[in-house]
């Protein structure tokens, strides 16, 4: 029988802030597809217990702690999972914070601290990524942005220049290293239930019912709905997709 374009046996991914949300949801359908998994976040026992969940699960996992916003922490990222699976084929830019202040409140330094964490992490990443990719001819980015990468935010000035940033960024890397066969994409994510969503919908009044009231679907996401676009965007499925942005949102952007 042929092989699924969707398969990813052999292959290695890293997924920054895999530890929980949506970096798992996306790391669990990643290895679900056969591919052995660095799971990285700051938190060691969170990272720890994800990596297991996927090793009883009967794939191939490992944690490593580190700081995203430290290129030395992110370049140690890249090493272990190099030692231990032998190369980097996929690298997710997931991990992310948001401080939820309007523009004239936010301080300068929370505003350093979004963006060094949504974007600045992503240029380490895919700097330290790059020449084991081109080494190995070939391949796969993929990054998180969010509604905001389209909306607005009022209450979220730096969270939302992150996030269009990170596009801007994705679609200059999809042109740059088209030629060493290294596909760059950016998935959108909706309103997705996870911690971060948790605390958003108990500072901003009333968003859980614009939420639910705006989305077609009628839901909120869960972290299970990023896993086919992950495994597609991983995969050979996806060879001659680059620079896109993708939305997983339950029709939340097309809505009017
Ligand atoms: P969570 O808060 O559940 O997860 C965030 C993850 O990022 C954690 O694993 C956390 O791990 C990690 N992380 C944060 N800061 C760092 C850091 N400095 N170094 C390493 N890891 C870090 O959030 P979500 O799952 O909701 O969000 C994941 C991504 O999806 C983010 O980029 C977010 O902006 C984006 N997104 C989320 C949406 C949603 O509705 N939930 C919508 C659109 C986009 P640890 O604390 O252990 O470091």
């Amino acid at each position: 029988m042929a092989t699924s374009p969707f398969d990813l046996s052999g292959k290695v991914a890293v997924v920054t802030g895999g530890n929980g949300g949506i970096g798992l949801g996306m790391a669990r359908g990643l290895a679900a597809a056969g591919a052995a998994v660095t799971i990285v976040g700051r938190n060691e026992a969170k990272s720890k217990a994800a990596a297991d969940e996927l090793t009883a699960a009967g794939g191939r996992a490992m944690a490593v702690t580190a700081d995203v916003t430290s290129k030395d922490d992110v370049a140690g990222m890249v090493e272990a999972t190099k030692r231990a699976f032998g190369s980097v084929d996929i690298l997710v830019n997931n991990a992310g914070i948001n401080i939820r202040k309007p523009p004239h409140v936010m301080a300068l330094d929370e505003w350093h601290q979004v963006i060094e964490t949504n974007l600045t992490s992503a240029v380490y990443a895919v700097q330290a990524v790059y020449p084991v990719m081109k080494a190995a001819g070939g391949g796969k980015i993929i990054n998180i942005g969010s509604m905001m990468s389209i909306f607005g935010a009022s209450f979220a000035p730096a969270y939302a220049a992150s996030k269009g940033g990170i596009v801007q960024f994705t679609k200059s890397l999809a042109c740059a290293w088209a030629p060493d066969n290294i596909q760059a994409n950016v998935v959108l994510p909706g309103w997705i239930d996870t911690e971060l969503t948790q605390d958003a919908r108990e500072q901003v009044e009333g968003l859980h019912e614009r939420v639910l009231a705006r989305t077609p679907a009628a839901r909120w996401g869960v972290p299970a709905d990023l896993a086919g676009v992950a495994v597609f965007l991983a995969s050979s499925a996806s060879d001659f997709v680059t620079g896109t942005a993708i939305p997983i949102d339950g029709g939340y952007s097309v809505a009017g």
